[in-house]
């Protein structure tokens, strides 16, 4: 393996990018990150401490003032040529997303690298569109930005989820350290590489790459940060809420879910199980939105199963590089072991094994590869029905009518999105209305990288993309004329 097989110059692997410059980290730790499908080494990289911490931060700040004052449309063309930096690159982007996270090549091109694309493309229209000012009584109210924003993201899209903070902190006209996943860092530091080329002015962007309890915690408690944009779990964004609080500083939170997918009476049955196979299993089930509960009449509990079962036969593990691939593995050790116990939880509770199971699939011993997995007759308040598994595991559960099929949906802790199905269309949206997620899917209606996106209850709080996503960024002054 050479750096040049992962899209980075030699040496940047391990490096940081602070105030402009790709840097050596302070300390002689390096942490190892490893290839998905085969655990093979990939890259060692840093494991920055509270003193890179400290020069990223002050490296945002020195940058804040002159990014602020730039005009919007300015910082617009700055976004499109970020977006155009990564189309150069796509192709790089998509193979070491798929070499770190275990993403079919396909979905890396198609989600990883695409989505993120279109992101920079709304949150520019977003930008020239944006007002920020408005005359409210006798106030003239000005929308400031925020000022410096500590951004932490997971590794499960690991280009998406710093797109979309990076992107509306930038067109608020916030400088950012991001403090990427330990996991997959070398996403960001690619996307480093491309706020240099398209000369990002120095110190707009900073890239730290280390562990949450150390530099995560650092940047989250620095005290020249002024707001946090976080995604990950729930577990530590409620230990990052806790440490904010101290500090009274703003966060936006995007964690994890538990997303219900509800057939209705009258739907489709057939068009919605396979969706719901496809959408649970997409990135191997590591997708916050992912819907991992399939809800339907009991009276049409065969149905569903067979197409499940059926659904799940299509998608055999296999190499993530080979274009045919639609399941890869898990992105790590950590996440084989937490999702094999998760499917003996569900066994061991008595819920019944449709297909897959614990073992490692025949064949696909290297690597983190685990069997898709269906589970029916599965109770909600089972632990596989209530926690957040991170893996291809889909539980069906049966319901009486829709009042019930309600409150099956929304009886987890989390709210980030929902999917429902319905032969008529209105019925559907009016069901729609009673889920408490953040988004609801409607007949397979397609997920917008535009319209607000984020959830409720322990799902989090705050939105990314579009307008709403800026607006996170932004602070009302109202001058009293
Ligand atoms: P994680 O919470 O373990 O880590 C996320 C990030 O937080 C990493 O960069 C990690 O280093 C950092 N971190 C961990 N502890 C920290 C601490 N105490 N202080 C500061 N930083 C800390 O999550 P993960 O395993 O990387 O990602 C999977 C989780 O992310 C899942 O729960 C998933 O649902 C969630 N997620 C949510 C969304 C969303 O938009 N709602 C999107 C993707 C992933």
């Amino acid at each position: 393996m050479t750096p040049s097989d992962l899209g980075l110059e030699s040496g940047r692997a391990g490096q940081l990018y602070i105030g402009g410059e790709f840097v050596d980290p302070r300390g002689s730790k390096r942490l190892p990150v490893v290839e998905a499908a085969t655990g093979a080494l990939l890259a060692e990289v840093a494991d920055a401490g509270a003193a890179d911490v400290d020069e990223a931060v002050l490296a945002a700040v020195a940058a804040q003032p002159g990014w602020a004052a730039t005009e919007p449309s300015s910082r617009a063309d700055l976004l499109d040529a970020v977006r155009r930096g990564i189309e150069r690159r796509a192709e790089e982007f998509a193979r070491s997303i798929t070499r770190e996270v275990g993403t079919p090549i396909r979905h890396s091109r198609a989600i990883q690298v695409g989505n993120p694309i279109a992101i920079l493309e709304h949150t520019e229209a977003a930008l020239r569109e944006l007002s920020f000012e408005e005359t409210i009584g006798n106030c003239l109210v000005v929308r400031e930005p925020v000022g410096v924003v500590g951004a932490i993201t997971p590794w499960n899209y690991p280009l998406q989820q710093v797109v979309a903070k990076l992107a509306a902190a930038l067109a608020a006209g916030c400088t950012v350290v991001l403090k990427a996943s330990e996991v997959a860092p070398l996403t960001a530091l690619l996307l480093a590489e491309v706020a240099d080329e398209v000369r990002l002015p120095r110190g707009v962007f900073n890239v730290l790459v280390g562990r949450g309890e150390t530099a995560g915690e650092a940047l989250v408690t620095h005290p020249l940060v002024d707001k946090l944009s976080f995604t990950g779990s729930t577990r530590a964004g409620r230990r990052i809420a806790e440490l904010a609080a101290a500090l009274v500083r703003p966060l936006t939170m995007e964690l994890g879910g538990k997303s219900a997918s509800v057939a209705l009476e009258d739907a489709d049955l057939a068009t919605a199980a396979k969706f719901a196979v496809y959408n649970a299993f997409l990135n191997s089930g590591q997708t916050c939105t992912a819907l991992t509960r399939l809800l339907v009449p009991k009276t049409r509990l065969a149905e569903a199963e067979a197409v499940a079962v059926a659904t799940a036969a299509k998608l055999p593990p296999g190499d993530p590089l080979e274009e045919g691939t639609r399941l890869g593995p898990l992105a790590s050790q950590t996440q084989l072991e937490r999702v094999r116990g998760y499917i003996r939880r569900g066994l061991d509770e008595g819920a019944r094994l449709l297909t897959g199971g614990p073992d490692v699939p025949p064949g696909w011993e290297r690597g983190f590869y685990v069997l898709p997995t269906v589970f029916s007759d599965v109770d909600p308040q089972m632990t596989i029905a209530q926690e957040e598994i991170f893996g291809p595991v889909l539980c069906i559960i049966g319901y009486d009518d829709e009042d019930q099929a309600v409150e099956i949906a929304n009886g987890t802790p989390y709210g980030l999105a929902a999917a429902v199905w319905g032969g008529q269309k209105e019925r559907a949206i009016e069901f729609a209305r009673r889920l408490r997620a953040g988004t609801v899917e409607v007949n397979g209606g397609a997920f917008s990288t535009v319209a607000p996106f984020g959830g409720v209850r322990q799902s989090g709080y705050g939105r990314e993309f579009g307008r709403q996503g800026i607006e996170e960024f932004l602070v009302p002054k109202s001058l009293q004329l």
